[in-house]
């Protein structure tokens, strides 16, 4: 199994750690410069691409306005078409569930498509807990779970990895898993993606229970979508007899129409393709056809929160199509761990506090920070969702949440600034001191500060000294002519 984000540290401390690892750097300067590029030049295809983004945010807004209706549409639809709707407001329900529906079946182990909210509520590990392994079949989440690691990209999970430390990874891990890497096999990647497709194929043609999440659910046909590269998702989602797909409630859309924005803003947005290989879409039960038993957990786990942030909820629109952390100058630098989340890069800044709330753990609450707010996520996001603007509510929210507790170093420094500049006496009397205090500073080292930042120098003379001194520069400098 993989492991989990538990007990991560603060953005600052694991950021720094990040910034210490040359080679995980390069691999990131290289990947999302790689897919940077191929973005732009999609998009730039593209005549209507603002009027689509406008398009894509409008589908999603409106949806997210209202939800409660969609969402009953939703499971009157699914169970028409012979789907069994689960509820889970958090994330022990949710991998109740999904365990129940295994245990039932008698599965001890179940196959997964790349699912970001099962990520999110760590059914992997609770399904472990009850004796049930969960194989991941998207090329990089089998990366990521052999390596015992952490996903790091919300597209490309194992970003963080160049192909030799893949290769070794297969070598080292594949055998205890299934079926072992070949002997003479090489960093290539198309040999990689053999080796991994020949681990996949017994496990999907043994696995009973399929576990999916979905891109979207289109309420008026029950129908849910999955959008993918490697076909993988497909064998997860016609081969198993029974399929559990654990959908957030935000990935509701009203109708089948609304998709059309969505899946043309999707692909080039994230894999900077025109298309994507595979869509696939799934409605109940069809006799003969697929599988037999299918289950959809609808699951809250921190959304209805976020819905109700008035600056935030536009978070809720997010297609996961990482094209904001493709372009994030502190991402590219410090990689998705730093995060501490299956969410990275500035939409995980955003999202993990709206859905976790704040004022409760250091770690959520130093994300809105991570960010140097240069707007490049907002340019790029395919539904616009302006994450500047959230990132500053954000950090509005983080200050009001510890305004009654130990104050920080910082909201000191801004209390002691205040009654400084309330009185100019004050202020005279702190700029005699000006020099002595930055000294002080220097040598008692307000590291959390000048560790990342430059203390510059004090002036020798102060502007008030310089004013009585020269009347406002009306009478001349020593020196002068
Ligand atoms: S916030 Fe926008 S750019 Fe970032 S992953 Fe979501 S949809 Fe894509």
């Amino acid at each position: 199994m993989s492991a989990t984000f538990v007990g991560m540290p603060a953005f600052p401390e694991a950021a720094r750690e990040a910034l210490a690892d040359s080679q995980l750097r390069y691999n990131l300067a290289h990947a999302t410069g790689t897919i940077r590029d191929k973005r732009a030049k999609v998009v730039a295809e593209v005549d209507d691409w603002e009027d689509l983004r406008v398009a894509g945010a409008a589908v999603k807004e409106t949806a997210l306005r209202d939800l409660e209706r969609h969402l009953v549409r939703l499971e009157e639809t699914l169970t028409a078409n012979g789907a069994t709707v689960h509820w889970a407001r958090d994330a022990a329900e949710a991998n109740a569930i999904v365990a129940a529906i295994a245990k039932d079946h008698a599965a001890e182990e179940v196959v997964k498509v790349k699912s970001m909210v099962t990520q999110e509520i760590g059914l992997n590990e609770a399904l472990a807990e009850e004796g049930i392994a969960a194989w991941e079949t998207d090329l990089a989440e089998l990366i990521v779970q052999l390596g015992d690691d952490l996903p790091s990209h919300i597209l490309v999970p194992a970003i963080h990895r160049n192909r030799a430390e893949i290769r070794e990874i297969f070598m080292s891990k594949m055998a205890a898993a299934g079926r072992p890497a070949p002997d003479d096999l090489s960093d290539e990647p198309a040999v990689l993606a053999a080796a991994a497709r020949e681990h996949l194929r017994e496990k999907f043609l043994r696995a009973k229970v399929g576990v999916s999440g979905a891109n979207f659910a289109v309420a008026e046909s029950g129908t849910l979508v999955v959008v993918e590269s490697e076909g993988n998702g497909r064998m997860c989602l016609t081969l198993p007899e029974v399929l559990v797909s654990v959908v957030g409630i935000e990935k509701v859309v009203s109708r089948w129409e609304e998709l059309d924005p969505l899946l043309r803003l999707l692909p080039r947005s994230s894999t900077g393709e025109r298309m994507n290989p595979y869509t696939s879409t799934w409605s109940g039960v069809t006799p003969g056809d697929g599988p037999q038993e299918v289950h959809v957990v609808l699951l809250d786990n921190g959304r209805t929160r976020a819905l109700a942030d008035e600056v935030g909820r536009q978070a809720l629109r997010c297609i996961r199509c990482s094209a904001c952390l493709n372009v994030c100058p502190v991402y590219e630098r410090t990689g998705g761990h730093a995060y501490g989340s299956v969410y990275p890069g500035p939409i995980g800044a955003i999202l993990n506090p709206l859905l976790k709330g704040v004022g409760h753990d250091d770690q959520v609450d130093s994300l809105p920070y991570a960010s140097s707010l240069c707007g490049a996520c907002f340019e790029v996001c395919p539904v616009r969702i302006d994450i500047p603007a959230v990132l500053v509510d954000q950090r509005a929210q983080v200050v009001d949440a510890h305004r009654n507790g130990v104050p920080k170093p910082e909201a000191a420094a801004m209390k002691g600034a205040a009654y400084v500049f309330g009185r100019s006496s004050r202020l005279a009397g702190l700029e005699r001191l000006t020099g002595i205090g930055l000294g002080l500073a220097r040598r008692v080292g307000i590291a959390a500060w000048t560790g990342a930042r430059d203390l510059p120098d004090t002036p020798k003379e102060s502007f008030r000294a310089w004013w009585r001194r020269t009347d406002g520069g009306r009478r001349k400098e020593h020196g002068d002519d």
